[in-house]
């Protein structure tokens, strides 16, 4: 059984104002996170970790698993005052915004952009739904989350808007560069 109280938020629920209001927080924590737990929590999934169960499921059992890893992950990569570009990550693209802008834009419906390594290239991926890039050997260093439920009461209809506002302010780079160096 998983719980809300195992994958605290790592930062305040207003700190992320204005780019992501507390309203938005409090609906995607704890009714979507939330939700996803409680969903996991009555399927009969085998697993001693949510990694394995990512890992080893499909299904029902793996949406939700899958969706609780990738909230985590997201909500991990956030900070206020996040913003610039680490040489790290700007040398691996020519324009890293811009790059990974077009990559969100680019999720038809619900899904995902990342950040990853694969296979030591770092690169921009996208996925749909549920999908997380563990299950095609990627190592994941940050998510953005385009799900419609992720901006649409702060934003509305305006992806393109959350996503700069994503870029510009609320990148946790401390946790990319952390994830870069495992
Ligand atoms: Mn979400």
């Amino acid at each position: 059984m998983f719980s809300l109280d195992q994958f605290p938020l790592p930062f305040a629920r207003d700190s992320l104002e204005p780019y992501m209001s507390e309203k938005t927080i409090g609906f995607h924590y704890d009714k979507h996170l939330g939700g996803y737990i409680n969903n996991l929590n009555a399927l009969d999934a085998k697993g001693a970790t949510l990694e394995e169960i990512v890992k080893n499921s499909d299904g029902k059992i793996f949406n939700n698993a899958a969706q609780i890893w990738n909230h985590v992950f997201f909500f991990a990569g956030l900070k206020n005052s996040g913003g610039g570009v680490p040489s790290e990550i700007a040398s691996a693209f020519g324009d890293f915004k811009a790059e990974f802008k077009a990559a969100a834009m680019s999720v038809f419906g619900s899904g995902w952009a990342w950040l990853v390594d694969d296979g030591g290239k770092i690169s921009i991926i996208t996925t749909a739904n549920a999908d997380t890039p563990t299950r095609h050997g990627m190592r994941p260093l940050l998510t953005l989350d385009v799900w419609e439920h992720a901006y649409y009461l702060d934003y509305q209809n305006r992806r393109a808007d959350f996503i700069d506002a994503f870029l510009d302010h609320l990148i946790n780079w401390e946790f990319v560069l952390n994830n870069l160096k495992r």
